[in-house]
């Protein structure tokens, strides 16, 4: 493309709030044949909500469950986190300081409080450390079908509860996919969280094909797993998990809102945080190639 037909497209997408950062993302953008969607904060808001508080072991009450979840996760920056810890902040439940605080990527989070162990986080958490979950896995299982992440807690290597939190989808994921898949793009979900969840979503904004329980640094070999099927690769994302994808993609889009670390590793920023961003990004790549010929 000349460089003017080039500046005239970067101008067009910035009015419908699409900054483009080199104009050979712009060229690229219309030969993307797959696009990649993060789930978090992408297609759904990313301002998860505590929705149901399971007590499996009777000498605990509700709000010490919640003060334990919040008390270990006030040292973690997951938007999960986030909402256990407003959860309890709504209840004006005060925090515990708790001990040798860990993280554990892709499982969830690791700490010590009055001299017991907490354990907060995913199935594969559990797992890990022998936790019994007997018939809890299947009233996890059920919170996952209606599109909520269920996470559980252990206090010194036992099942003390499961806290769900559900994610609102964006108001207009469900027609920026549509409109998406309009134009032949295979459109593929990619998330860390459970494969019910993951899939419930899915169904509810029309997406097929979903790779869920990927690992933060599995996530860049989904993309290059579709280009070697010689697919033209767009990945969208929002979080620093999301940052190696974003950067391998032909084209990686992020969300405005997002963290600075997906926006600085993606070609193309959606300042409205809304998916029909990618669409409109597309259409300005086609018209601006079509000027050239
Ligand atoms: P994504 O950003 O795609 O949701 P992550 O790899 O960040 O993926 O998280 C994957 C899963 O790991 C979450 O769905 C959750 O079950 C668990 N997890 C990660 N971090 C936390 C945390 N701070 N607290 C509880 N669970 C967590
Ligand atoms: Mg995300």
């Amino acid at each position: 493309a000349t460089p003017m037909s080039v500046m005239v497209g970067v101008g067009k997408a910035a009015e419908a709030g699409v900054l483009i950062r080199n104009g050979e993302a712009l060229q690229t953008a219309s030969k993307v044949t797959a696009m990649i969607l993060d789930k978090t904060g992408t297609i759904t808001e990313g301002a998860p909500k505590v929705t149901d508080i399971i007590v499996a072991d009777e000498s605990y009450s509700e709000d010490f469950i919640l003060t334990v979840a919040a008390s270990i996760e006030s040292g973690s920056e997951h938007p999960l986190a986030q909402a256990i810890v407003d959860s309890a902040i709504e209840q004006n439940i005060e925090l515990e300081n708790t001990t040798d605080f860990q993280a554990i990527a892709g499982h969830g989070v690791k700490a010590m409080l009055n001299g017991q162990q907490l354990l907060f986080g995913n199935q594969k958490l559990m797992l890990k450390h022998s936790i019994a979950l007997n018939g809890y896995v299947n009233k996890a299982q059920a919170l996952a079908y209606k599109a909520k992440t269920p996470m559980y807690l252990a206090i010194d290597n036992k099942l003390a509860a499961i806290i769900a939190v559900s994610d609102p989808i964006k108001s207009d994921s469900i027609a920026a996919i549509k409109r998406l898949q309009a134009i032949g793009i295979r459109v593929v979900m990619l998330t860390g969280d459970n494969r019910a969840t993951a899939n419930a979503v899915a169904k509810q904004v029309g997406i097929t094909e979903v790779f869920a329980e990927v690992l933060p640094e599995d996530k860049s070999n989904k993309v290059a797993d579709l280009q070697a099927q010689g697919e033209i690769v767009g990945m969208t994302g929002d979080g620093i998990n999301d940052a190696p994808a974003l950067a391998l993609a032909n084209v990686g889009f992020a969300i405005g809102t997002g963290t600075d670390v997906a926006i600085e590793s993606a070609d193309i920023t959606l300042m409205r945080g809304s998916l029909h961003g990618l669409s409109d990004a597309i259409a300005v790549s086609k018209a601006t190639l079509r000027n050239i010929k």
